[in-house]
């Protein structure tokens, strides 16, 4: 029997990925006609468990960084080994024509006992070339936006939903997606952040599996299901900074930072005044 999305083991593959889906929706239907809001839903399902100087023109560092990290431990080298071995296998994966294209896989990188993981599109030039994720100009300002939350990128997890560049930056296609995801899926499994922030419609789109704007989904949390009998992740979905750059108004500015400020709050952080 295919083993279900999430659950802990070998990585998942891409036709295990449907039927989770179909297993929530059916979840979802079923528990709907007795519950009144998705809450409620999310409950049951667990229950049963089989089913700066900010925007003003930067983000600007200030004052010292809290401890964004969990409790540091022994588990956290496991933790490492496991992301480990995750990017071993993103390095050597052929499972689409990204695969041929690519200069490097860009697995992602940060702690492995982050508190949130941002997770991008997919890799640019600059990525690809380094085997780095957002380290170019939409990574830079990425920096600073962790900066302005007062954390370092290594506090954080840094990754995308796919591994390999599109060729001329092109969005992501379906079946790429599918073959990818899994990767980040089981990424999330071990790090088991907080709070995940989706950076642009393409990546809150795939992790919460609907097609709604960025401008609809931003500024409110939602959740993401890691794997049955697992507590949902809140995700905060945001401006992709590659957008940010494009559209570099004080209002895009606000709306990222308040964002921002909501991830901290939710994570008891403090959160700096302007
Ligand atoms: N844009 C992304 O979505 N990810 C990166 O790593 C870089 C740019």
């Amino acid at each position: 029997m295919a083993r279900p999305v999430g659950m802990p083991g070998k990585m998942r593959s891409a036709d295990e990925i449907v039927p989770i889906k179909m297993l929530w929706s059916a979840a979802g239907d079923i528990i709907m006609r007795g519950m009144a809001n998705e809450t409620d839903v999310n409950k049951v399902i667990r229950q049963h468990g089989q089913m700066e100087q900010f925007f003003t023109g930067g983000f600007a560092v200030r004052g010292k960084a809290p401890t964004a990290g969990k409790i540091s431990s022994g588990a956290i080298t496991d933790k490492q080994a496991k992301l480990d071995s995750i990017a071993e296998e993103v390095r050597k994966c052929c499972k689409c024509g990204l695969g041929k294209s690519r200069t490097n896989a860009v697995p992602g990188e940060g702690s492995p006992d982050a508190r949130i993981v941002f997770v991008g599109e997919g890799p640019g030039a600059d990525e690809d070339a380094q085997g780095r994720p957002f380290v170019g100009r939409a990574g830079q300002l990425l920096d600073k936006i962790i900066n302005a939350m007062r954390l370092k990128r290594g506090d954080v997890y840094i990754c995308n939903i796919l591994k390999c560049r599109p060729p001329e930056n092109r969005d992501p296609r379906p079946d790429e997606v599918a073959n990818c995801l899994p990767y980040l899926q089981e990424q999330l499994e071990i790090i088991e952040p907080e709070i995940i922030v989706a950076l642009g419609a393409h990546a809150a789109r795939t992790l919460l599996d609907n097609t709604k704007s960025i401008g609809e989904l931003r500024g409110r949390f939602h959740e993401y299901y890691p794997s049955l009998g697992k507590a949902p992740i809140k995700l905060m979905a945001t401006y992709h900074p590659a957008y940010l750059l494009r559209s570099y108004s004080p209002e895009n500015r606000r709306r990222v930072w308040e964002d921002m400020k909501k991830v901290l709050g939710e994570l008891n952080l403090p959160i700096p005044e302007k």
